[in-house]
């Protein structure tokens, strides 16, 4: 019998995960997610809101009531999931972008100046393995199969692949920039690495970026090991593409190591 695929459903503001594909932090967190089959989980800073248990929702925050976006997540965890076959593949609105941008002093004129598309997030995610760092990897579909059939043959060819990230949300990468910008660096210089909120091609769940053990992550060092030269070999017999390749349109730095489906493309 085949296990049923394990989703995370998404929302504006609010991801609705397994609760066993989730890291407790600390012995309540443990008890609670050992009982529960869903938490609420904040995208902005990833704070676990509530547990789905079997007698109901055990809020993890004070004011759960006030929190943006429960009202939507809440419906969301009340509709069915299809009987059989996966959830149609759609997309969450595009909304609350210029709001994002107008926060880092960008507007929409960083779309035309970047050459970068709008991404949206999709409405779910499947879980395509651990990362590197033992945390849910979450992509669309067809990429989380392209990417578990592209590591099998690379391991059979004696290359070991592993996933730096995949999916990211938009107020993820909002928070990428506050972390920096706290750290004392200018947006101009953020935007050689990181994409503007909405512009990542980690939104749309076909992205990933790709190490190899022993190596550090993201680094353009990469493009000097077997595994990357296996990648620009075999990565496009199962549709993965390099999007920032040196000398880029879009600004962005040479990144040997990340890859995207052509589903996202
Ligand atoms: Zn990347």
């Amino acid at each position: 019998m085949r296990t049923a695929p394990r989703l995370l459903l998404n929302t504006p503001d609010i991801e609705l995960w397994p609760a066993g594909l989730l890291h407790a932090r600390g012995s309540h967190d443990a008890r609670l997610l050992s009982r529960a089959r869903t938490v609420l989980r904040r995208k902005r800073d990833g704070r676990y809101l509530a547990a789905l248990l079997p007698e109901g929702l055990m809020p993890m925050v004070e004011r759960l009531a006030r929190e943006p976006g429960i009202d939507e997540a809440l419906q969301r965890l009340e509709e069915p999931l299809p009987r059989s076959g996966p959830p149609p593949e759609t997309q969450l609105p595009l909304d609350r972008l210029n709001e994002r941008l107008h926060r880092l002093g960008l507007d929409e004129r960083y779309a035309a100046r970047s050459g970068l598309p709008l991404v949206a997030e999709p409405a779910h995610l499947h879980f395509a393995g651990r990362d590197r760092y033992r945390r849910a990897l979450w992509l669309t579909r067809t990429a989380a199969r392209a990417w578990e059939r592209l590591r099998a043959a690379a391991a059979a060819d004696g290359i070991a692949l592993d996933a730096i990230s995949g999916y990211r949300s938009h107020d993820y990468q909002l928070g990428i920039f506050e972390r920096k910008l706290a750290r004392g660096l200018q947006v101009a210089d953020i935007l050689t690495v990181n994409a503007a909120p909405g512009y990542s091609e980690h939104h749309g769940g076909n992205a990933l970026d790709i190490g190899t053990p022993g190596e550090p992550p993201a680094e353009e060092s990469f493009e000097r090991t077997p595994a990357f030269a296996w990648l620009q070999a075999n990565a496009g017999d199962f549709g993965f593409r390099m999007s920032y390749p040196r000398d880029n349109p879009h600004g962005i730095v040479y990144e040997p190591w990340h890859w995207c489906h052509a589903a996202g493309t």
